[in-house]
């Protein structure tokens, strides 16, 4: 349920309501000022609450919203329904997910195997307009006998990159005893696909400060994934970032997942959350990436995830779906031909000499 304040409200009676909501309802009510109006989310079982009983709480109650959701602060209500933004200093400056932004554009290889790849990856996709770069030093596959990822000294690694190239780094944590050691490293942490259901992980990304990427599990719903992003607000941290990366169907015969692009309008409806999309684990192929990816900006995604790799048919994990760092920079090209043309495209600023 969240109340709408009528403006000019003074801010004794906002609170003597919040009081009243609290005591009589016994709910959390949760303050939040807008640009142009203050509301109350009223956090706990609002199931059973006739909105008119609220509505005698003062005159300065402006309207009382049901939020038929099980989701509260991730709605888009809860936001006067406008979008959020997220904000992330990276050493080249700060970079802002959301809505009236321009594309963000993440891109690296699955997994960092060694210093040089990911320096010169990190180099080539800034050149090519990347603001960060993705890397897997943690890294959650299918069969334990694959490339799990070479952990902490791979973080190093980011961290060098992250200097060498003054992008930020987006890297996955995938156990709460390796958070502290991620987040001193990341930029925003990633939770992946298979993690989305782990809500001990997502209380303790929830309690910290670094924003965090939130991708879809592979068979989840949108609500149930709104409820995960949720599990992160709750617990303290409103900057999240949800990422669609494909859902299993019944026909894997030409693609790994299908990337549902549909996400974008419905979450658009639902939360004020910016959103990702990942067309390479989307896909499984990297010849299918461009079109995709060129799509989702289309379907107005505010970020693309986009997996580079120096020497794809080397690469230790996730070489099928990889662009070589000149398809990336020839892909960049189309995206800015959409991108601009939906005005959501960061023109580059010429370097004066
Ligand atoms: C990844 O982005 O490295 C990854 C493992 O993706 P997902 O969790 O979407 O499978
Ligand atoms: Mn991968």
């Amino acid at each position: 349920m969240i109340v709408v304040i009528k403006s000019g409200t003074p801010e004794l009676e906002i609170n003597r309501i919040c009081q009243e909501l609290s005591n009589t309802w016994n709910v959390t009510p949760e303050k939040s000022a807008g640009k142009h109006k203050i509301i109350i989310g009223m956090i706990g079982d609002t199931a059973d609450i006739d909105p008119l009983l609220i509505q005698e709480v003062s005159p300065w109650i402006e309207q009382v919203l049901p939020v038929e959701k099980p989701f509260k602060r991730v709605s888009r209500e809860y936001c006067h329904g406008e979008a959020s933004e997220v904000t992330v200093p990276t050493p080249n400056g700060k970079v802002t997910f959301g809505e009236n932004n321009p594309v963000v554009l993440i891109a690296g290889p699955c997994a960092v195997e060694n210093e040089s790849m990911i320096v010169e990856t990190a180099l080539r996709v800034k050149a090519a307009g990347a603001k960060f770069i993705r890397g897997g030093a943690f890294k959650p596959r299918t069969s334990p006998y694959s490339f799990q990822g070479h952990g902490e000294s791979a973080l190093g690694l980011l961290a060098t990159a992250r200097e060498a190239s003054g992008l930020g780094i987006i890297t996955e944590v995938m156990d709460t005893a390796d958070l502290d050691m991620v987040a001193e490293v990341a930029d925003i942490l990633q939770i992946g696909a298979r993690n989305m259901h782990n809500f001990s992980l997502l209380k303790k990304v929830g309690a910290q400060d670094k924003p965090v990427m939130l991708k879809r599990a592979m068979a989840a719903t949108i609500d149930d994934w709104l409820m995960a992003a949720e599990y992160i607000l709750a617990a303290g941290n409103a900057n999240v970032i949800l990422c669609e990366r494909g859902i299993r169907t019944f026909d894997r015969q030409y693609t790994r997942n299908t990337l549902d692009l549909s996400v974008v309008p419905v979450l658009r409806s639902l939360t004020h959350l910016p959103i990702a999309i990942d067309p390479s684990h989307g896909t499984g192929v990297s010849a299918l990436v461009p079109t995709m990816a060129k799509a989702a900006i289309a379907a107005g995604t505010d970020s693309l995830m986009i997996e580079v790799h120096p020497n794809p048919a080397k690469a230790l994990s996730d070489g099928p779906q990889c662009l070589t760092p000149d398809q990336f920079d020839k892909l960049t090209q189309e995206l800015a031909v959409v991108g601009k043309a939906i005005n959501r495209w960061e023109i580059a600023v010429p370097v004066l000499t």
